[in-house]
């Protein structure tokens, strides 16, 4: 239901769980996390219920900041709110985080194809396929913005998804279809969220993204290019907010 992603500094939790509250408007179900540690490692946090349950999680087992992260707040549509059917879902390997809002429709034949290939799943989400899918292509391409492109072009329905992966810190990748996403501009560091409210906080400069578009984010760079990886262009514009 509300997506951030950030890329810059070690204030990465501080961010998502501050762009999470500023979408709380919208409702949710239950909320979480994934960055890349300190120590490059995958580390994330995901509770049913309300932010504070996700923050009483962060401060029973506290997460080394490392610079990367994603966010979510989940609306269930498929799978019940519980903590394991919220967001993010890991690639089978426990190397990748995946973030999703929408819903995708062929998801079932998808995880009957992944099944059959002997791959398990952990919840009932639809999203978790194409997080499993992320780790599969990962395996075949050993880059991400390749394989998350390789991920899209099969997902039919409505997406805005992010992901990032322990092997490339310093990144998160973002796609959308039928569902909103908006890039953040900062100074050395770079936002994304499922509408401006999610890094107002931070920055002004926006850029949006159109439909069946991708975005790589890093501290110093933004790229967008369409489903089939080439370059688009896109204007940058500035936030009226009264906060
Ligand atoms: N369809 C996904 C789920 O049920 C995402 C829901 C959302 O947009 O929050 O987990």
């Amino acid at each position: 239901c509300g997506i951030v992603g950030y890329v810059g500094s070690d204030k990465t939790l501080e961010v998502l769980v501050g762009g999470l509250r500023r979408l709380e408007y919208r409702g949710y179900d239950s909320a979480g996390v994934a960055v890349i540690d300190g120590e490059g490692r995958l580390a994330t946090a995901k509770k049913a219920g309300k932010l504070v349950k996700l923050t009483d999680e962060l401060l029973a087992h506290p997460i080394n900041d490392g610079g990367t992260g994603i966010g979510h707040t989940r609306w269930a549509t498929h799978g019940g709110p519980t903590d394991r059917n919220a967001h993010p879902h890991l690639g089978d390997d426990g190397r990748l985080a995946l973030i999703h809002n929408g819903i995708i429709e062929n998801f079932s034949a998808l995880k009957d194809e992944l099944l059959a290939e002997g791959y398990t799943f952990e919840s009932e989400t639809d999203t978790e396929v194409a997080a499993v899918l992320l780790g599969r292509e990962y395996r075949a391409t050993g880059d991400l913005r390749s394989a998350f492109l390789g991920v899209v072009g099969q997902l039919e329905g409505a997406f805005t998804l992010l992901a990032v992966h322990q092997d490339e810190p310093g990144l998160v990748v973002g796609a959308r279809r039928n569902s909103p996403l908006v890039i953040g501009l900062g100074d050395g560091e770079n936002f994304l969220g499922s509408d401006v409210a999610a890094f107002v906080e931070h920055t002004r400069r926006a850029m949006a993204i159109g439909q069946d578009q991708m975005v790589a984010i890093t501290a110093d760079a933004v790229e967008v290019t369409d489903f089939d990886g080439e370059p688009v262009e896109t204007e940058e514009f500035d936030v009226a907010w009264d906060a």
